[in-house]
């Protein structure tokens, strides 16, 4: 079979796109009550968009990105993550010279990463991101810590915790990373390859290896290196989420490796004690917006792969709504009516286009999980009526009702039931 979905792709059918409904009706509505507005951003940009602010020559984004000419010969790239296009679309429209900060979030945007197909990832995935343009107050960073406490809460996420670190800034960065180089210098000879590399290019990415673990753990730390300015905003951060109630714990190893990263980073985990695993990751980018070219603006942001949101929420619905009514007639011509005025007053209506006996078609209605059956066969042609019959209430009558009535008010009828 040669038409088969690409490899990393997914098909999402009726029942699972009800729980993305419902998630992205979660995620909606806490950017709503959170003050946020959403973007949305082209699924391609320029190649540069990305290639320069993300990854670097030890990271794989760099190498996993979709690139592509088009007929024109742009260099254009699938877009791998939300920020990038965001801060581009926020200069592009000016909007560093209105009102501040900008809170900007992106619901469902699929992004796409050429992975190794044994990772079992997926290489377009989807995300749901918030992004806050122009403040650089430690309050901004709580609240979206706060707003990812709340999307876990209600996705009925059990257990989850949140890492938190300061990397520090401009000011105090240089004497940081050196005090790193000077520590892992004579460990290197024993050290993996990717950390020779980081040891080269991107030395704060040395506390994100997983296999020098014991490195990483007598490394000098970065909060013990902060400014007085960083030092001030890490404390007043911390001193936020103690009075919001929402637990973390400082983690030194958690790193951003790129110059345009300041201060915060969090990470959200889930899973047992030891084996936790990494839910989302946020943070703040202070030199992002300038080195896109814009003013030296600071900002603040996460992103959180729904597919893994999906895998880890507890409260979603997983049913397809079901419908109002069935229309089982004997006459195609008859169920179209009947159809066509149940769903003008608001209701969800199907019928059987097949001409299947009504013992058939009463079992797609059950099947559908409908709530009213509307019978229309030859009996009740005969009589010119239609016969209602309620599926979910096994308590609830059936009545008839003439057939004019029904179709020029089918949404009182049902509403009122049996009864009515
Ligand atoms: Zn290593
Ligand atoms: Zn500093």
């Amino acid at each position: 079979m040669d038409l088969v979905r690409p490899r990393g792709t997914e098909d999402v059918f009726p029942e699972a796109a009800a729980r993305w409904r419902a998630l992205e009706g979660v995620c909606r509505s806490l950017a709503r009550r959170y003050g946020y507005g959403e973007l949305r951003t082209p699924t391609f940009e320029h190649s540069e968009v990305f290639h320069r602010h993300l990854g670097d020559a030890t990271d794989v984004v760099q190498k996993e990105t979709y690139d592509f000419k088009d007929r024109g010969g742009r260099q254009l790239t699938l877009r791998p993550e939300g920020t990038a296009g965001a801060v581009r679309a926020f200069l592009q429209a000016g909007l560093q010279g209105g009102p501040l900060p900008c809170k900007l979030f992106y619901v469902t945007l699929s992004a796409f990463r050429y992975e190794r197909p044994q990772a079992g990832r997926l290489r377009e995935h989807h995300q749901f991101g918030c992004e806050v343009l122009g403040s650089g107050d430690p309050s901004t960073d709580a609240e979206l810590i706060a707003l990812v406490a709340d999307l876990l809460r209600e996705l009925g996420v059990q257990g989850f915790g949140v890492r938190l670190n300061s990397i520090g800034d401009p000011a105090c960065r240089p004497a940081y990373l050196e005090a790193l180089r000077t520590y892992y210098r004579p460990l290197l000879p024993e050290l993996c390859p990717d950390c020779q590399a980081r040891f080269q290019h991107n030395p704060l990415r040395l506390l994100d290896c997983k296999r020098d673990r014991e490195a990483v753990a007598g490394a000098p730390r970065a909060a013990d290196h902060l400014c007085a300015a960083c030092a001030a905003h890490f404390a007043l951060l911390r001193g936020h989420l103690d009075a919001l109630g929402i637990d973390y714990a400082v983690d030194h190893t958690l790193v951003r490796g790129f110059d345009y990263y300041t201060r915060t980073v969090f990470e959200f985990v889930s899973g047992e004690l030891g084996a936790q695993n990494s839910i989302l990751g946020g943070g703040r980018y202070d030199g992002l917006v300038a080195s896109m070219g814009g003013p030296a603006l600071p900002a603040a942001g996460f992103a959180v792969g729904m597919e893994r949101l999906l895998a880890v929420a507890g409260g979603l619905p997983a049913d397809a709504p079901p419908l109002d009514a069935y229309v089982a007639a004997e006459e195609p011509r008859e169920a179209l009516l009947a159809c066509q005025a149940l769903r003008r007053a608001g209701l969800a209506a199907d019928m059987d286009p097949l001409g299947r006996s009504l013992r058939a078609q009463l079992r797609a209605a059950d099947r559908r999980g409908a709530t009213w059956a509307v019978i229309r066969q030859a009996p009740e042609r005969a009589r010119d009526v239609a016969l209602l019959r309620p599926l979910r209430d096994p308590d609830a009558p059936q009545r008839e009702v003439a057939w004019s009535a029904f179709l020029a008010d089918p949404g009182r009828l049902l509403r009122h039931g049996a009864a009515g």
